[in-house]
């Protein structure tokens, strides 16, 4: 198959021999491109998207073909390629086209782009390492402190960790310029420079197995005689049905590889490898899939989805309300495709991606199914990404990476929870939605999307609205379950149970809700969206609080070990037990997180099992999967935890839901405040009632009259959209207005201000047709050392509709900026079409 391919490639090639230079890309932010020679004998399988190793800079490096030419550049010295590193690309034309409108539409590199693209673990790098081989001792020691204090910091480090690579050692000492010292310590034996590949972690798996061989039985019986371990090897051969994995069959029978090796020579068995696929859901149990008859909710909406199949249409919208089995629409969807021969690529939140999920797809669609996500390790990745790529999966089921998934002729993108925020990347390049990434892949191939939510984005409701998706709409829940009954707790007037702490937290509603459902042998969910005990601790005496020294954000108190953790860059520090500040003992807890909630608990109803989800107690490879195996299973009573519990969960035992603080995200200096407030509590809040259980809600707030919370508790999105569409138009926020924001970072306050203000000087000048609010501070003015300033643009939707001369300034403001060198150190991030303004 792939010599018949590579070959059809050399014949093309054969034509276009004279291709003699390569455009090559890395994993950096600039959207240059660099020329390299191929080398005759490469020339016939280098093509757009192929990885080769090549020299950059000082070392050798991955980088990816974006394009071929027959001349050379202007330029003087030309470098060549060193390697290809694969036979066929691996990105295939239609994902590498994808790639080049993100790198252009989000203003990174396409280095950048590609390599998200790619299972992890793929580029291969050259990087000095340094080793210490001798270390120096007593008096030694001292001298290189006096008189080299640098190269006694380097042994220093070195000494604990043995071998660091010389970037981190850079990074650690804070110095860029340590060759010198390097070297001499080289010379004077300390030290050893290496350079090591790294990167190969994925590869393919491979491992040995032995079978019997056929018609050995004959001369079996001699051999059986005299031969105590080959006898039983062969035996173990037989019980096992004929074939094993050769380690497992020599360690059940202790015999060694040479008894192995002899059955072999004899020609009894055969010894062979095999490539294995590394699969994290392998040991799931997968039921048969259920027989549904589908309502008629569901049958129109998948009606309307397969008439659209074939022709160019424009994106659906779901909006169904929870429990309305928005899921089964998808998995008939996704059948007709397959039906058809093409493929499939269901998108879900990464937190949603849990085994129910994964079983019902599995149930459907058996081994068609891969699933890729980001708990898995690398090496399941690469053999998940490889079963899609060779075809052998036909259907993708991952969170916002699977976008880019390689599935050949693909029909169908479903993004399931489009409102989700977690659809965009924000902390590194490429900053993507995985939501508009999939409606301009669709485009590109003539595939359907199908976006579903029971509380759509507004972006995205907008946009049906417009007529530019089109809607459907699921009002309905499966077996005509009544929607939840949601009850506001007014938390200023209502009477509260004390449990020794002074500022209580929970009201007798609620309490008594929660016994009665525990006594009827009932679940329970309860919402908290913040972990840790408190999300502050302030002294009463002269109201100090404790800030976390690299951000200025007040520290957590957690109750294990006692510590104090900042929530942004993981410090951490014992809890005082006086006022750094004017010792005081009165020290007060503020502000309620998952652990303290979990405490009252556990004072309030004794007996109760009850299990806490968040940050802290999922850090496990499998742990998230477990508690939520373990709560659909009755082995807790009441599930406590943070957002993640509000997503893809489907436990019919579950009748309450009780959020503490409905309040917590809804004052944050953010304008989609109020958006992700009333989708995380009707999201919550759908969890209870299913089937001949009625649901009810109790939501703790002290603001029962926001509009936010009353549409929450009528189930009423339409209201709450007609609202919110009118603040954001008034202040032309998205969906009108787009948004871009610039961030720049550095340790010296100063610096990175100065940089905002060289930008905003490069910008100003364009902003005909976008307004320009800053280079003020980020709202989270300093963060893991680093301070940060923004410019934050909003343009005129009347004029620049899709917002491209905004994008075009941004584009040239950041050349300038980047010739200019001034700031160089100033790390400096675009986000276009930004989600989270912090
Ligand atoms: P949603 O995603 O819209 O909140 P789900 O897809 O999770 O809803 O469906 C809710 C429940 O209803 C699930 O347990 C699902 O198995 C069940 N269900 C879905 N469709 C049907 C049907 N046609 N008949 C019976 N049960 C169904
Ligand atoms: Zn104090
Ligand atoms: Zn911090």
């Amino acid at each position: 198959m792939r010599e018949k391919a590579l070959l059809q490639k050399r014949a093309f090639f054969l034509y276009n021999a004279h291709t003699m230079y390569a455009q090559v890309v890395f994993d950096i932010p600039i959207s240059q491109h660099f020329t390299y020679f191929i080398p005759e004998e490469f020339r016939p399988v280098v093509q757009k998207g192929t990885r080769v190793y090549v020299p950059f800079g000082r070392r050798n490096t991955t980088g990816y073909v974006v394009g071929l030419s027959p001349n050379p550049p202007e330029k003087i010295q030309i470098k060549a390629i060193v390697d290809v590193l694969d036979p066929i690309p691996l990105i295939t034309s239609d994902v590498f086209q994808l790639c080049e409108w993100i790198a252009d539409y989000y203003l990174c590199g396409l280095g950048e782009v590609l390599r998200m693209a790619l299972p992890p673990g793929l580029s291969l790098e050259e990087k000095k390492t340094v080793r210490l081989v001798k270390t120096p001792q007593g008096e030694e020691l001292e001298n290189l402190k006096k008189r080299a204090p640098l190269m006694h910091a380097i042994v220093v480090a070195l000494s604990q960790a043995r071998e660091m690579q010389v970037h981190a050692l850079q990074r650690k000492l804070g110095r860029r310029w340590i060759k010198d010292s390097l070297l001499r310590l080289q010379q004077a034996g300390f030290i050893e420079l290496q350079d090591r590949l790294t990167g190969r972690a994925s590869h393919e798996k491979r491992q040995t197995f032995i079978k019997l061989c056929d018609g050995a039985g004959g001369r079996a019986a001699d051999v059986l005689a005299r031969a105590p371990k080959m006898r039983a090897i062969l035996e173990a051969l037989q019980r096992n049905g004929g074939s094993g994995r050769l380690h497992q069959i020599l360690k059940e029978t202790r015999a060694s590889r040479t008894s192995a090796n002899r059955l072999a020579r004899l020609g009894m068995v055969e010894i062979y490898e095999r490539r294995i696929e590394r699969d994290y859901y392998g040991d799931l149990e997968v039921p048969p899939a259920p027989k549904l008859v589908l309502t008629a909710e569901q049958q129109q909406a998948v009606e309307r989805i397969l008439q659209a199949m074939g022709s160019p249409s424009r994106p659906f919208l779901i909006h169904g309300v929870t429990g309305s089995g928005k899921t089964q629409v998808y998995i008939e969807a996704i059948r007709q495709t397959l039906n058809s021969g093409k493929g499939a690529i269901l998108l879900v939140p990464e937190i949603a991606l849990t085994p129910q999920i994964v079983r019902r797809f599995r149930s459907e669609f058996q081994d068609r199914v891969a699933v890729l996500h980001s708990r898995m390790s690398a090496g399941e990745r690469y053999d998940a990404w490889l079963k899609i790529r060779e075809g052998r999966a036909r259907v993708v089921v991952g969170p916002r990476s699977a976008v880019f998934a390689p599935v050949q002729n693909l029909g169908i993108i479903v993004v399931d929870e489009e409102h989700e925020t977690s659809y965009k990347q924000t902390d590194n390049a490429p900053r993507y939605h995985a939501r508009d990434v999939a409606i301009v892949r669709a485009k590109l191939v003539g595939a359907l999307v199908v976006l579903g939510s029971a509380t759509p984005s507004m972006e995205s409701y907008y946009n049906a609205r417009l007529k530019k998706y089109t809607l459907i709409e699921m009002r309905k829940r499966i077996d005509e379950v009544p929607m939840p009954r949601v009850k506001l707790v007014n938390m200023a007037r209502a009477p509260k149970v004390n449990t020794k702490s002074e500022n209580a937290i929970l009201s007798e509603i609620l309490v008594e809700r929660i016994r009665d459902k525990l006594a009827k042998r009932e679940q329970i969910i309860i919402l908290q969206n913040r972990r840790g005990f408190s999300s502050a601790v302030q002294c009463r005496e002269c109201g100090h609080v404790q800030m976390c020294p690299n951000c200025n954000i007040s520290m957590s108190y957690h109750l294990k070990g006692r510590k104090m953790r900042c929530h942004y860059c993981n410090e951490t520090q014992n809890a005082p037990d006086r006022c750094p500040q004017c010792y005081s003992v009165e020290i007060q807890y503020k502000g309620i997180g998952t652990q303290r909630v979990e405490k009252e608990f556990e004072e309030l109803f004794p007996g109760a099992r009850i299990v806490r989800m968040d940050l802290d107690t999922t850090r496990g490879r499998r742990a998230h999967d477990r508690i939520l195996e373990d709560f659909a299973r009755y082995r807790y009573d009441i599930l406590i935890g943070t957002q993640m519990i509000a997503k893809g969960l489907d436990f019919p035992r579950v009748t309450l839901v009780g959020v503490i603080s409905a309040d917590t995200g809804l004052y944050l200096p953010d304008f989609r405040a109020s958006e992700k407030t009333f989708q995380l509590l009707t999201q919550v809040a759908g969890r209870a009632g299913r089937k001949d259980r009625e649901g009810e809600v109790i939501i703790q707030t002290y603001s029962p009259g926001h509009m936010c919370l009353q549409c929450t508790k009528d189930h009423d999105f339409k209201r709450f959209f007609n609202f919110e569409i009118q603040d954001r138009r008034v202040l032309n926020y998205p969906p009108f207005g787009r948004l871009a924001l610039i961030q720049f970072r550095h340790t010296d306050r100063r610096k990175a201000l100065e940089a905002g203000y060289l930008f905003f000087r490069f910008l100003e000048p364009q902003a005909e047709t976008f307004q320009i609010l800053g280079p003020a501070p980020s709202p989270i003015s300093r963060l893991q050392s680093f301070y940060r300033f923004q410019i934050l643009l909003k343009n005129d939707r009347k004029v620049d509709p899709s917002a491209g001369q905004m994008r075009e300034a941004v584009r040239n403001a950041m050349k300038k900026y980047r010739e200019h060198h001034k700031y160089s150190r100033v790390k400096v991030s675009i986000d276009i079409d930004p989600l989270i303004i912090l």
